[in-house]
């Protein structure tokens, strides 16, 4: 009899929830079953609900806990027999290579490690102590952000700072979505009949967050965010990439402190801030069609960076098997990947507009035929996170 796997992803305010009724290895076909999101948590608003072969749907004050405790009360009957739960973890340090099986050692570790993460990881943490308390006997398999990005050679992931910040402050860039660019780039590797580990790959994960990564013969070389997800592209909320001047410049401008100024930089920069309309990119794509000007400063801010990001990172190899978007606004938006490579004007990538605006045939190219390749690949983290829980579970 075929166990299911439980996906746990809990945020600061929300948890999303995927049980995976049975196994395989990946191959981009295998959906969840049941899924859950609990929503606004800890205030007065929350809400959670469940959809799939089973729904349920209230609002009502929940925090974290009762919110887990509820779906596994109302799930209870596809839950039978879990083989294991596996946890979206942001930061695992230089300590997490890979995806690990959590017992009292490895959630020390991962306590140690929480300082790096202070606005994600006790929330991850958070989720993988209730899980334990709530289901004793029931693996919980950690998968890291991190993990999938530890191969970046030191002249990557060192800043130019003091060398003891590093040592002693473990200041260096860490980069995330790394579950993300192991999917995409198994799933590429799957399309396209080859190896992942001889695989060369450009790939743009553009969502809420958003990060550039290359990988070469299958393992990350270098990513665009760095000690926390701030770093690197223009994204709904955040920066991105700024000079840390500016922190300095803006406390004596406005005597805003430093709290103040990176909560601004976390929740009110990026397409929100330079938009003053939206963070959402479907919103911002409709406002300049009625020729809001803010909207159009945001999206070509942001389709530049993305293209100066992979020009940079196209340095790392000598030949690219295909450029590779991902992410709701990198397979959904054939205007935005169109602008993006308008953008980067050294390259030979000749897109197809037929295919970019269906988001792709079914391999996912969206370049003319016989040009360098320009791929669309849907993400499915969960589902990563589901095959190492399957896997790591296994022999338990
Ligand atoms: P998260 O990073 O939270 O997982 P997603 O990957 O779902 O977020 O991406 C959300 C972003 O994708 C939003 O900016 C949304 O507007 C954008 N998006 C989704 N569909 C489209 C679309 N058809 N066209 C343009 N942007 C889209």
């Amino acid at each position: 009899m075929t166990q299911p796997v439980l996906v746990v992803n809990c945020g600061s305010s929300s948890v999303k929830l995927a049980l995976y009724p049975t196994f395989g290895v990946a191959s981009g076909s295998i959906r969840p079953s049941v899924t859950a999101l609990a929503e606004r948590l800890g205030s007065d608003n929350a809400s959670l609900t469940i959809s799939g072969d089973m729904q349920f749907s209230t609002s009502e004050p929940l925090d974290h806990k009762q919110a887990l405790t509820l779906f596994l009360d109302k799930a209870k009957d596809h839950l039978n027999n879990l083989k294991g739960i596996g946890h979206r973890v942001v930061h695992g340090g230089e300590v997490f290579h890979e995806s690990v099986l959590l017992d009292d050692d490895t959630l020390a570790s991962l306590h140690e490690i929480s300082p790096l993460a202070p606005l994600h990881n006790p929330m991850n943490l958070m989720g993988i102590e209730i899980c334990r308390d709530i289901m004793p006997g029931v693996p919980n398999v950690a998968v890291f952000d991190t993990a999938f990005h530890q191969s970046l050679p030191e002249s990557a992931y060192l800043y130019g700072v003091p060398y003891q910040w590093y040592e002693e402050h473990q200041v260096r860039r860490y980069g995330f979505h790394g579950t993300s660019y192991r999917y995409v780039s198994q799933e590429a590797a799957r399309r396209l009949k080859q190896p992942v580990e001889q695989l060369n790959l450009i790939i743009a994960h553009l969502g809420n967050g958003c990060s550039a990564c290359v990988i070469r013969q299958g393992r990350s070389v270098d990513t665009s965010m760095g000690l926390t997800p701030l770093e690197g592209l223009i994204m709904g909320t955040r920066s991105g990439d700024v000079d840390p001047g500016l922190l300095a410049h803006m406390t004596n401008e406005t005597g805003a402190s430093l709290d103040e100024l990176m909560s601004d930089l976390n929740r009110k920069s990026g397409l929100l801030g330079l938009s003053d309309l939206s963070n959402d990119m479907r919103t911002l794509l409709a406002a300049e069609q009625d020729d809001n000007a803010g909207a159009k400063r945001a999206i070509d801010a942001f389709c530049f960076r993305v293209a100066r990001q992979l020009s940079a990172l196209s340095c790392n190899l000598s030949s690219t098997d295909a450029v590779v978007f991902t992410g709701g606004i990198g397979e959904h938006s054939g205007e935005i990947r169109r602008r993006i490579l308008a953008a980067w004007r050294n390259i030979p990538y000749r897109l197809d507009s037929s295919l970019n605006d269906s988001n792709g045939n079914q391999s996912g190219r969206i370049s003319e035929k016989g040009t360098p390749l320009v791929m669309v690949i849907p993400t499915d983290e969960e589902l990563m996170i589901a095959t190492d829980t399957y896997q790591m579970t296994e022999h338990d």
